[in-house]
């Protein structure tokens, strides 16, 4: 059983040399008589930008817990069942969840497992669209920000796993969208493939300030915050009165060992602004109405989605590094079997 093992805790940038690559025994590909795991064939993994903040040593409590120096990386990802001691579960079944940066795993706790639905949409959109980012981008959106036809709405990493969803929930909604991507390459596709009113590349930008009026110029309503930094405190300025911001994330800082301040934060005062942070774990519960929803739509066309797909789990630590070097056009996936 090939497998990726996380060396030990990082400070800064991590890099390859702290997964480690190792081969264990698998043995019989059953699990133990009388136990309730699950054995399960990983097929696709997935990278997320929380995994950075599991790879920390731990100093404040989380609502992710930290990885085990020596122990197999796990995320989420979608398997399938080759053996089964829980009800809930048979062999050939595909499931997404909580899976290990391995060929085989034991699953020792299922309920972290979901049964997949439908499988005439691509398997590996479970890590993505329709999965964990796919909830954060219609939980942020719909809920947190509160939006209304006509708004203004800006979208920063607008082209990655979350951002691609927000900007075409938005237009969906009625909204005027304008996301930031760091080259041009993702820049044509928030325009050209995602439909956003219009992009731009953060990089070549001297003044973010001055950029956001440009596209902007009677200011935003609803902003969703995936980077932070310099960033966010450009946006405050531009900020309309009673705006909404959605903290979804602060990649920008995830990787600093001084973090910035953000000195513009007042806005939200003199501006009457919400600016509200939010963790997909907490509305689980509207999971079943948005894959509904989030299916019919996929089927229809009128959601589309961007993977980038590594193959190969000896791929995995290079293409989670690469999320936070911008690397990724569109969702970063692994894959590590086809079936
Ligand atoms: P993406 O697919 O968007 O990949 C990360 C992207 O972030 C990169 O491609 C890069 O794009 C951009 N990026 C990396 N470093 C920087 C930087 N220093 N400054 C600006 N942009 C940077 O990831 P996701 O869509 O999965 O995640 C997006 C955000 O959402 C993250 O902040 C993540 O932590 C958060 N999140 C929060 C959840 C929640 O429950 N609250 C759940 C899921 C995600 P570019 O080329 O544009 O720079």
């Amino acid at each position: 059983n090939k497998q990726i093992l996380f060396k030990g805790y990082v400070a800064g940038y991590p890099t390859e040399e702290d997964m480690v690559q190792a081969t264990s025994a698998i043995g019989s590909l059953k699990v133990p008589e009388g136990s309730a795991a699950v054995l399960v064939k990983n097929l696709y993994l997935s990278c997320d930008p929380y995994m950075r903040g599991r790879m920390s040593e731990p100093v404040t409590k989380s609502y992710t817990q930290p990885f085990t120096p020596g122990s197999v990386i796990t995320g989420y990802g979608v398997a399938k069942v080759i053996d089964s001691g829980h009800p809930d579960f048979q062999a050939g079944d595909l499931v997404w969840g909580i899976t290990g940066w391995e060929e085989y795993s034991l699953i020792r706790v299922p309920q972290v497992l979901v049964k997949i639905k439908y499988t005439d949409i691509p398997l590996s959109y479970y890590t993505g669209i329709l999965g964990m980012p796919g909830l954060t981008a219609y939980v942020g959106f719909h809920e947190i920000c509160s939006p209304k036809k006509g708004e203004t709405v800006y979208v920063s990493a607008a082209s990655g796993a979350v951002g691609q969803l927000v900007g075409q929930f938005a237009k969906l909604m009625g909204c005027y969208v304008v996301g930031s991507a760091g080259s041009k390459e993702k820049v044509d596709l928030l325009k050209n493939k995602f439909g956003f009113d219009d992009a731009f590349n953060y990089k070549e930008e001297e003044d973010l300030t001055a950029a956001l009026k440009r596209y902007f110029p009677d200011g935003i309503d609803i902003y969703f915050e995936n980077v932070g930094g310099k960033m966010l405190d450009a946006v405050l300025l531009n900020m309309r009165n009673h705006g909404r911001i959605a903290v979804c994330g602060l990649i920008s800082q995830y990787n600093l060992t001084e973090k910035e301040a953000n000195y513009n934060l007042f806005c939200l005062v003199t501006k009457r602004i919400r600016m509200q942070g939010f963790i997909e774990p907490d509305h689980k519960h509207l999971y079943p109405e948005f894959l509904e929803l989030a299916v019919e739509y996929i089927r229809e066309g009128k959601l589309v989605y961007v993977e980038d797909v590594a193959e190969g789990l000896d791929k995995a630590p290079a293409s989670l590094i690469g999320l936070f070097k911008g690397r990724n056009v569109g969702k970063q996936v692994v894959l590590v079997s086809r079936d």
